[in-house]
């Protein structure tokens, strides 16, 4: 079988677990853990990084710190994993889904912009917070987004899960220009932990609330005193150690993603498919490689199962979050682009390990069912 997203942990990822158990420390304290922050920070380029048990604790954090609460309302795109939203919903915050733009297929900010000049002239509720997803390694259009900070003072959200290594042309990276930036380290991410997230901030207050809850909320060192009503979202050394060893291959993986996207891009262009999007002003880091069927061709289900039973491992895009039971009812802008990218869209085999001649296999294959199908 092909994998469709397996970590590569040919480095030293043995030897710093090894060193774990060797010193005993395996738990949430231990040196990795303030190696992979220090890391981290450095590589993405902000003050702080603080590592959590998972991304999506990660964002239930930071979207805390920005003011997500019990009647607050928090503007997330539609197009996304459930966890953006779910992060939201377990500060007690309502949700306002932004539909996708064909163009990145991230949040259309321009539509939230819009939107929220217009609910605020009519003095209707707008967001007191926006938590923007970059989706599949692609950076969203953010510049809407700084103009609604400017004018109206909402706090951004970046859940940069999926996109360690995207940046804009400016050399910016994802997740560094909001507020409060979170990244995700669960197994089928770019560099992972087993299960870990960051939150990254300039922020040094925002740095020490956080630190603070992700640690039960503890105030005193030897003692258990507590001032409010924190969690327990620490990374554990071992997941750090795993997080240092896949920093030092960062480079390496992110041009293995590259890589592979060039070659999709090119052994694909001749079959029924679009390519992801790639913005003029993005460097997208290539997640996972995805593209768009002609639905009336074939559709995404009949590639995702008959590719499976030649032995490659694909899987369709995410119903948008107004499609999914606990979201039904959640107030929405637009979907129907986010509609057409579920209907239409299938994520190919993006391993950093995939072989040219996995790859190769992977292209004839898709070929020959996509073409096959369009001649009938
Ligand atoms: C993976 C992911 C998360 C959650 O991260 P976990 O580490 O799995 O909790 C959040 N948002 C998006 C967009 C993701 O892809």
């Amino acid at each position: 079988m092909i994998p469709l997203a397996e970590p590569d942990l040919s480095g030293n990822e043995a030897r710093y677990l090894q060193e774990c158990i060797r010193t005993g420390y395996v738990s949430s304290v231990g040196p990795f853990v303030q190696r992979f922050e220090t890391d981290f920070a450095a590589t993405v380029g902000v003050r702080h990084a603080i590592a959590c048990a998972s991304g999506t604790a990660a964002l239930h954090v930071a979207l805390q710190l920005a003011g997500a609460g019990p009647e607050k309302l928090v503007a997330v795109s539609d197009f996304t994993f459930i966890a953006s939203a779910n992060a939201v919903s377990y500060t007690g915050a309502d949700i306002l889904l932004v539909d996708s733009e064909s163009d990145t297929w991230n949040m259309n900010t321009e539509l939230l912009y819009d939107e929220v000049v217009r609910r605020s002239r009519l003095g209707l509720r707008v967001p007191d917070v926006v938590e923007v997803v970059h989706i599949l390694g692609h950076p969203a259009n953010i510049q809407p987004l700084l103009a609604l900070r400017e004018r109206f003072g909402i706090p951004i959200v970046e859940d940069a899960a999926e996109s360690l290594g995207a940046a804009w042309t400016d050399g910016q990276q994802v997740g560094t220009v909001g507020d409060v930036g979170c990244f995700s380290f669960n197994g089928n991410k770019l560099v992972t932990t087993g299960s870990g997230g960051m939150i990254v901030t300039d922020d040094v207050d925002s740095a020490r609330q956080a630190r603070h809850l992700v640690n039960q909320a503890k105030i005193a060192k030897d003692q258990y005193l507590h001032d409010s009503v924190g969690y327990n979202y620490r990374l554990s050394n071992i997941g750090a150690a795993l997080g240092v060893a896949q920093l030092e291959r960062l480079d390496q993986i992110s041009e293995a993603k590259r890589q592979i996207a060039h070659r999709y891009g090119h052994w694909l262009r001749d079959i029924p498919v679009s390519p992801p999007p790639k913005a003029t002003w993005a460097h997208p880091s290539y997640w996972l490689y995805s593209v768009l069927v002609c639905d009336d061709i074939v559709a995404p289900e009949q590639v995702v199962s008959s590719s499976g039973r030649l032995g490659i491992q694909s899987r369709r895009l995410w119903p948008p979050l107004h499609l999914q039971l606990p979201y039904r009812s959640t107030e929405r802008i637009g979907g129907e682009v986010a509609d057409a990218l579920y209907r239409k869209g299938i994520s190919l085999p993006s391993s950093a390990a995939l072989t040219e001649n996995e790859q190769r296999i992977v292209c004839k294959r898709l070929s020959e069912l996509l073409t096959i199908r369009s001649r009938r």
